[in-house]
């Protein structure tokens, strides 16, 4: 099996979308431009949705237009409606990513409609992107444990997969959104996604609550997933999660990965540099552990 694992660098959207604070348009275009310099290929560079709801990602179009994100095929925005899918495909969008979950009732908070509704809303999307040229990627949060229901069933994440690579998505990224799960249940759920969708199709976007984001990113890449997600510096949380956490870091990622022979193409020294850029002009503190080593902390 091939021991090359893409990284996909996901705090420019995931990492810095719930954070209070305003951000500069220039700190955020700082940052994609610092983690390509660090041979980042794919980042999720923005997000068109709601600016009231989100008002973190309201420059996502000047942030794509500084990044050159018309000529990277890798950068992607998550979209939420046609709306959003139509700002992406006048801004070059070359990829983009929707978003729904395993479990109804973390859907309806999160996104306003049941599983069901935002498939059928998203298939149209779809289509239309694909139609454009668009890659599209689809987003399945709560793939283990929701906030609201409890344990979520890996069938019930199997049969969501199996929609949204039906309709078209290139990419399932299965979302651990609370951080809570350990390897085991990462597992099953694998197994159950890989029933309806080759592991080739399949990404991992794990969170670090309960500090189980490296072991759960490697349990996935030995059975075979070779797309992990991660944002530098550990960046990120859901704003509609409670209790939950950053994600995996890029960092530890890498560092994990390097020492178990995976290649990524991505430089530990110039990762570094971005992520202490979050902290010199985000200011936001990096919360991973491999940053605090380098730095002595
Ligand atoms: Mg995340």
């Amino acid at each position: 099996m091939s021991q090359q694992v893409e990284i996909v660098e996901v705090a420019p959207r995931d990492g810095l979308q719930a954070w209070r604070e305003p951000i500069a348009t220039e700190a955020r275009i700082g940052l994609v431009e610092r983690l390509r310099a660090a041979g980042a290929t794919r980042i999720e560079v923005g997000a068109f949705v709601a600016p009231d709801r989100v008002p973190r990602m309201a420059d996502t179009a000047e942030v794509m237009a500084a990044a050159g994100s018309r000529e990277q095929a890798g950068d992607m925005v998550l979209v939420a409606n046609r709306r959003g899918l139509d700002q992406a495909l006048e801004n070059g969008a070359r990829a983009i990513a929707v978003f729904t979950a395993a479990s109804d009732a973390f859907a309806q908070k999160n996104i306003g409609r049941t599983v069901d509704a935002s498939l059928e809303r998203f298939a149209p999307l779809v289509a239309t992107a694909r139609a454009a040229g668009v890659f599209v990627r689809g987003y399945i949060s709560t793939i283990t444990d929701c906030p609201y229901a409890g344990e979520i069933r890996p069938d019930a994440v199997a049969s969501v997969a199996r929609a949204l690579y039906g309709m078209g998505c290139g990419e399932i990224a299965l979302g651990e959104t609370l951080g809570r799960a350990t390897p085991r249940r990462i597992a099953a759920v694998v197994e159950a996604v890989a029933a309806h969708v080759p592991m080739s199709h399949m990404a991992a976007h794990f969170h670090d609550t309960y500090g189980m984001g490296v072991v759960n990113v490697l349990e996935a890449v030995r059975l075979g997933i070779r797309t992990v997600d991660a944002a530098a510096g550990g960046l990120g949380g859901c704003p509609f999660a409670p209790g939950a956490t950053g994600n995996v870091a890029t960092e530890d990622v890498l560092y994990m990965l390097a020492g178990e022979g995976y290649e990524t193409g991505l430089s530990m020294e110039r990762l570094l540099d971005a992520v202490a850029y979050c902290e010199t002009d985000l200011g936001i503190a990096p919360v991973s552990r491999v940053y605090k080593a380098h730095r002595g902390a």
